[in-house]
């Protein structure tokens, strides 16, 4: 055991450094292209990530973390509590488990069909809430993929609009996987003209300020063309187990 343990503090004290490592890459990032590094905030993607690594995570200065799943949120939130950080839905999320999403999260990155706003919106009505979303956008045309592709979204959005109860904040993309992080760029710029165009044509109730995009392999790719919300788990935390 004492073993495990040895490698344990390793993993916590090499996560302080992967923190440090990643804030500087933003950092210099949003240099290279004359943007505020404030502007750019790091979100910590945790999912299948232990609670001693999050807290190690969150000492080391991170504010935000990035959830997939539900049931291990909620374990989460029972070991931590809330941590004084913002828990972010990023991941897919099923219309019969809305109603546990108010309790849990603070923001939702992955709103990616109409059905589903107006699923959110009826239940964040009855609670009388009103839940920060960003919209993902499918900028890759991928099968496999959810969310709209942006013809989608521009005939949706009316409809969007017309849902009180959710506060749209912004796009969100997971561009196709590209072998080189400079091939992610054309899929960033698109999904920065999308929103520079929506922010231009206007929607009550809706701000599009935030653009969630760039992972490990590309978050500094995704800072150059704009990305507001990065969000990178391997380089914070290190190769994840496979999930079954
Ligand atoms: C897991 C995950 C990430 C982080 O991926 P890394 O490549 O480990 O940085 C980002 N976004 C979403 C939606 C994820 O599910």
């Amino acid at each position: 055991m004492a073993q495990a343990n040895a490698s344990d503090t390793d993993k916590v004290l090499s996560i302080a450094d992967n923190v440090r490592r990643v804030r500087t890459r933003v950092r210099q990032a949003a240099e290279r292209v004359g943007r505020d590094p404030l502007t750019v905030r790091l979100v910590a993607a945790s999912k299948t990530v232990d609670a001693a690594r999050i807290r190690a995570a969150i000492a080391a200065g991170v504010t935000i973390l990035g959830e997939n799943y539900l049931q291990e949120t909620r374990q989460k939130l029972g070991q931590l509590g809330r941590a004084g950080v913002e828990w972010h839905l990023i991941g897919p999320l099923q219309r019969n488990k809305v109603r546990y999403v108010f309790d849990l999260f603070d923001m939702m990155h992955s709103l990616d069909r109409l059905e589903l706003a107006e699923e959110i919106n009826r239940r964040a009505e009855r609670l009388a809430r009103r839940l920060p979303v960003l919209l993902e956008v499918n900028i890759g045309g991928e099968a496999s993929k959810s969310g709209w592709n942006p013809t989608g979204l521009l005939n949706d959005i009316r409809q969007l609009a017309g849902l009180p109860h959710i506060q749209v904040r912004g796009l969100m993309t997971i561009p196709p996987p590209t072998p080189q992080p400079h091939e992610a760029r054309p899929f960033f710029r698109q999904l920065r003209q999308l929103r520079d165009r929506l922010a231009q044509e206007g929607y009550d109730g809706m701000t599009f300020d935030e653009l969630s995009m760039g992972m490990t392999a590309d978050y500094e790719v995704a800072i150059e063309e704009g990305a507001t919300l990065v969000r990178v788990g391997t380089a914070i935390f290190g190769p994840r187990p496979e999930r079954h």
